[in-house]
């Protein structure tokens, strides 16, 4: 190949200011102000997230001098992200922030890539490692999509703040940053079998929070401070694998098949990372990996590791893993394209004690 030959680039988002720690919440209209940001500031909270974080935040900006409005929101979907596009525009949003757990998050993130308008993060719990990344998840009449959206400007993660969310909620993070694990299995299988496009550096920094929240396992635990602390960054900087990767690759495999399978199958009954971490017990055992390790710290930080836990049947595991494969054609992983049969299905989640 001639020097001249090379075509390739692609560029990678980041947040400009990762900024976690206790009672950083009250630096927000600083950060706003830092960025050069003016104008009206769009809060998309929710009715709980708007009374812990929501208003003192309108109160700073309004004090430095922005002009302020709040939309209190529901769930990530379609008819709500259509709602806070029009609140934007009406109130000629400068800019958004998003105020709460995931939903919030990603309808902010979403709304900022329509509008073309930059966006902060301002998890309030974290549930999932989506807080950083430039991937929002809105569902469209029930069925939940992973969409592109916009990176965050900044993320302001307050440990203080989110010490107060339930804790499952946290645990759940955790979960989906272990579940990076298989995700990474089934990265490497993809590379060996598909010469798909792999990342050292995305590799490299995903299987770090994987491995950091896992060894720390014995600290995470509700009430404490210092948990999410621990917590928070390998979940943020697990989002910014995906930018560094370009796409959900370093974070997502088999595991979040299984997830995803199930938000069809048994809908709301469990969180999304609490699904990936029991998809990674099982993912791992097929990948001939110690699966024992995963279901360990699972169990130490309080996540699920069974059906039982999850609140759903043996039957619905066995279905989610028959038909995991069909999720995402385009992703190679473990399951291959026929995916697992029945029995086999059955045999892993019994081995593993999922049912
Ligand atoms: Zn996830």
């Amino acid at each position: 190949m001639d020097e001249g030959d090379f075509t390739r680039a692609r560029s990678m988002l980041f947040p400009r200011n990762v900024l976690a720690g206790h009672g950083v919440i009250e630096q927000v209209p600083q950060v706003c102000k830092d960025f050069s940001l003016s104008g009206t500031a769009l809060i998309v909270a929710g009715d709980k997230t708007k009374r812990v974080a929501g208003d003192i935040i309108a109160d700073g900006l309004q004090r430095k001098g922005f002009e302020v409005q709040i939309i209190e929101t529901g769930d990530a979907t379609n008819d709500n992200l259509a709602k806070v596009e029009e609140v934007a525009r009406e109130a000629k949003a400068n800019f958004l922030l998003g105020v709460g757990g995931g939903s919030k998050i990603d309808l902010a993130k979403m709304a900022a890539k329509d509008l073309n308008i930059e966006f902060l993060s301002i998890p309030t719990s974290a549930s999932h490692d989506g807080v950083a990344s430039g991937r929002a998840s809105i569902r469209n009449n029930s069925i939940p999509m992973s969409l592109e959206a916009r990176v965050p400007l900044g993320v302001i993660a307050d440990t203080a703040v989110i010490v107060k969310a339930p804790y499952r909620l946290l645990a759940s993070g955790c979960a989906d940053v272990i579940s990076n694990a298989t995700a990474l299995m089934d990265w490497e299988f993809a590379r060996r079998l598909r010469n798909e496009e792999f990342s050292n550096s995305a590799y490299a920094l995903a299987n770090y929070t994987a491995q950091t929240i896992i060894e720390n396992a014995d600290l995470i635990r509700p009430n404490l401070e210092e948990s999410v602390w621990i917590a928070i960054r390998p979940i943020i900087i697990s989002g910014i694998s995906m930018s560094v990767a370009g796409s959900s690759r370093p974070t997502s495999g088999s595991e979040h098949m299984f997830s995803h399978a199930l938000d069809l199958i048994a809908p709301g009954k469990a969180l999304h990372g609490e699904q990936c971490g029991v998809g990674c017990i099982m993912m791992m055992y097929l990948h001939g990996g110690d699966w024992m390790r995963i279901r360990n710290a699972l169990q130490k930080i309080g996540a699920p590791t069974s059906a039982k836990e999850l609140g759903i049947t043996k039957e619905q595991v066995i279905e989610a893993l028959v038909t995991a494969h069909k999720i995402r054609k385009d992703r190679f992983t473990i399951l291959g394209n026929l995916g697992l049969t029945y029995e086999a299905a059955e045999k892993i989640a019994e081995f593993t004690k999922v049912i």
